[in-house]
């Protein structure tokens, strides 16, 4: 058997060992197939278009560019299917003009401060795309490159395997680093992420998923209405350049307590700096759970009153980036929408902002010889 299609089956083998935990083990269930349609090309290699689908109808799509996911269907109180999250109609705008709608993000998810880390006394450079930081991996980071990809299926679960190897030097950063995300849809409404790495020299790595949710339906207006809570007694203060300061704050008292739900509108327009450094909320939460813990843990809840959908966030990761969709201007438009000011919101579960040059932060630095493991879940409800 291949490398590759040991991966696949361990992989299919663990995710059918969690469904049959959560669904009931020994529940039939009828084979649900993965579909492909071409979507177009990039860099000159054909793009697929995946199709995803579970027994109860939830319905996500994703293409090997970037590992794009360019909508989920989920039902609302009603059973009415809507899709949650924000993309576009074609490969082009993903190319040239995106946001990071959707995508894997890597090597390093969020900023690095001037573009620059030591590392075992070398100090490395990387291409400033946020004017004078590095933003998600540099200028041609993981979500604009073409990953192999192969697509699986058992009787409870479906899901996409994505492979690339970022070479040595690529975007700054040193080593060969070989990447594998899984993404798995089970029968119980839960997407998993599921990312690996390896590499032969030591470097930062801090990978993650990019897609912008509006649970009352992409288009439906604003992401004001949604009530948020996020299991974090402390965030990571920025600069106005949003980069970290390097210490940790209590939210209490701040517009960041979000312990309880909170509606996201209830207090971004309050006159506080951080609100003000971001136009928003941008920021990374310390999350609440026992360091090094390697099942993922409660982290947020969103739900959406009108629709009654709900989407709860588990991770291995220590943060989560609550991006509030403050960049969107109205300047881009797809899938019939035009993305306006917070149109959409982000939950990036990843390590710490600048991690490479705050040592006192957890480490983002995979040596040669370690695997890199960090497993996310995006589980959808409907609440009465
Ligand atoms: C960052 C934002 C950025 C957005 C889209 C988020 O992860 O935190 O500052 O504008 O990605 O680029």
């Amino acid at each position: 058997m291949t490398t590759r299609a040991a991966t696949i089956q361990r992989i299919v083998g663990l995710m059918v060992m969690i469904s049959s935990t959560a669904c009931g083990a020994g529940a039939p269930r009828a084979p649900q197939s993965v579909t492909q349609e071409p979507f177009g090309t990039a860099d000159g290699k054909p793009i697929t278009v995946y199709t995803l689908k579970n027994a109860s109808g939830m319905e996500v799509r994703a293409i090997n560019y970037g590992g794009i996911i360019l909508s989920v269907k989920v039902p609302d109180r009603q059973g009415k299917l809507a899709d949650v999250v924000l993309g576009f109609d074609s490969i082009a705008p993903y190319e040239t003009n995106s946001p990071y709608f959707g995508a894997i993000i890597g090597r390093y998810g969020n900023r690095i401060a001037k573009g620059q880390f030591t590392l075992d006394g070398q100090s490395y450079t990387l291409p400033k795309n946020d004017g004078p930081n590095t933003l998600h991996g540099g200028t041609k980071g993981f979500n604009k490159v073409v990953w192999d990809a192969e697509p699986f299926d058992s009787a409870t679960v479906r899901g996409i395997v994505f492979h690339y190897t970022s070479p040595d030097g690529d975007q700054g950063f040193p080593g060969n680093l070989k990447t594998t995300v899984t993404y798995t849809l089970t029968d119980d409404d839960r997407l998993i992420f599921d990312y690996q790495a390896t590499t032969d020299r030591a470097t930062p790595v801090n990978l993650t998923q990019h897609s912008y949710f509006n649970l009352g339906g992409n288009g439906s207006g604003d992401i004001l209405g949604h009530l948020v809570t996020i299991n974090a007694d402390r965030f990571t203060p920025i600069d106005s350049l949003l980069i970290p300061t390097g210490k940790l704050q209590d939210v209490a008292g701040t517009p960041f307590d979000f312990r309880t739900p909170t509606a996201i509108g209830a207090r971004i327009e309050q006159p506080d700096q951080q609100l003000k450094f971001a136009h928003g909320y941008d920021d990374n939460f310390v999350l609440n759970q026992p360091a090094g813990d390697t099942t993922p843990s409660l982290a947020a809840t969103v739900y959406e009153p009108t629709s009654g959908r709900v989407l709860e966030i588990f991770t291995t990761e220590p943060g989560l980036q609550f991006y509030s969709g403050n960049f969107l201007d109205g300047t881009l438009s797809g899938k019939g929408v035009v993305y306006k000011h917070r149109y959409g919101f982000a939950m990036e579960t990843q390590h710490f902002p600048d991690s490479p040059n705050e040592p006192q932060f957890p480490g983002t630095i995979l040596q040669p010889g370690q695997e890199y493991h960090s497993r996310t879940i995006y589980k959808f409800s409907v609440r009465a």
